[in-house]
């Protein structure tokens, strides 16, 4: 057995430097656990930015994933397979969706709604051809392709990579007046996310998604919510819309879609959008495989059955109070809304990146967003007795400063 050391020198040598991880090598999970090679245990408070919120290896999904990868794993959609007309029946209900186009990572999803939404503009909304418009907002993180990162505001994301496609407005985030500025009549979409994650945990002024809701329906603009990170209980809610009671006319979920088992992603549509698309049009050779469907089916029905949304409402609250409770000159804020929670530091204390390799070693698993936030969203799993072990390490952590 090669040592962490030896592993993490394998990566620097051979692997693109594309992430600086910290530097623990991970072998085992369970729950809201983690192992490292040296049988280290860690809570896990990143959960692979919310893949995980059913927690590592939950059994229910281990089973269905064996189960459906003795049987068949890929057809291509070439041909029709028996899991995939389950997946759209059972998620569709549980969302009130009235379609589902699968997709693999989460920037494909996106790049699925830019196409729909833009077709829909030239076919229905009437707007001549190449012309259409999409809002999206400053501070935004939708994935890493060209197109999605050619709309980011964050220099790191996308200087180097240009040119990039057209046809996008940057709007501030919270603003829906600033929404209703930018609207033009080849506005074909707004996409936004409920809560910016990666931007730090950034959440909008209540009644933001309803006004968004709103000028979408005046301007006959097609409303996205990127709930990637955000659905699929992360907030509290099976989805972060519910929040705000709206529905979007397309929601876009992938990450915990599968429990972190394997990459799945949808374009859940709540209108004739997704119509616009005839065979041909667009696809994927893994998109709504039977193995990805029978995963996506179990991690979806072990959020719901085992009670993981409501975990997360009530475990979030107690999390957030409590973290608030913490009183230490570096503490700027503490936000949140269910197990999404963001502890931003003031720019004094020197990073976030200092605190998360503190925390880790006392055996907690963070990752900073941005320059000055430290993220808490472990899987949605969580119970209160380890809510307060991490508290403790937590308090810790600031004491020592
Ligand atoms: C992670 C994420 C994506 C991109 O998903 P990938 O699977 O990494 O491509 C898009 N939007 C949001 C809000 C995300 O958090």
């Amino acid at each position: 057995m090669l040592s962490p050391n030896a592993l993490m020198q394998l990566e620097e040598r051979f692997g693109a430097h594309n992430y600086k991880p910290l530097d623990v090598v991970l072998t085992r999970g369970q729950g809201i656990w983690v192992w490292d090679v040296a049988g280290r245990r860690y809570m896990d408070c990143l959960a692979a930015y919310s893949a995980v919120n059913q927690g590592h290896c939950h059994p229910r999904i281990l089973a269905a994933m064996m189960d459906q990868a003795k049987r068949l794993t890929l057809t291509s959609r070439a041909f029709r397979n028996d899991q995939l007309g389950l997946m759209y029946q059972e998620i569709c209900e549980l969302t009130r969706s009235h379609k589902m186009l699968p997709m693999n990572s989460g920037a494909e999803a996106v790049e699925t709604v830019i196409k729909a939404v833009r077709k829909w503009g030239y076919t229905v909304k009437g707007v001549p051809p190449d012309r259409a418009e999409i809002i999206v907002c400053a501070n935004n993180f939708h994935g890493r392709t060209i197109t999605i990162v050619g709309f980011s505001t964050d220099p790191v994301s996308r200087e180097g990579f240009g040119p990039f496609t057209p046809g996008f407005r940057i709007v501030p985030f919270g603003d829906a007046a600033a929404l209703e500025a930018a609207v033009t009549p080849h506005t074909v979409g707004f996409l936004v996310e409920p809560i910016q994650g990666e931007a730090g945990v950034i959440i909008p002024p209540d009644g933001y998604l309803r006004q968004a809701r709103e000028i979408c329906r005046r301007h006959d603009i097609v409303l996205i919510l990127d709930e990637i990170q955000t659905g699929l209980g992360r907030t509290g809610k099976l989805l972060a819309e519910e929040h705000e009671g709206i529905e979007a006319d397309l929601t876009l979920v992938g990450k915990a879609l599968s429990g972190g088992f394997y990459p799945v992603s949808a374009v859940l549509s709540n209108q004739a959008v997704m119509d616009v698309l005839r065979p041909g049009e667009h696809g994927s050779t893994f998109g709504g495989n039977p193995l990805a469907c029978a995963v996506a089916r179990a991690a979806v029905r072990v959020l719901v059955d085992e009670g993981m949304v409501e975990n997360a409402a009530a475990m979030g609250a107690y999390f957030l109070a409590e973290l608030r409770g913490i009183r230490h000159p570096a503490i700027k804020e503490v936000r949140g809304r269910g197990l999404m929670i963001g502890m931003e530091l003031v720019p004094e204390a020197g990073g976030a990146r200092a605190f998360c390799e503190r925390l880790m070693t006392h055996g907690l698993l963070c990752k900073e967003t941005h320059e000055h936030t430290i993220r808490f969203a472990p899987p949605l799993v969580i119970t209160r007795p380890d809510i307060d072990w991490a508290l403790e390490r937590i308090a810790k952590v600031f004491e020592n400063r």
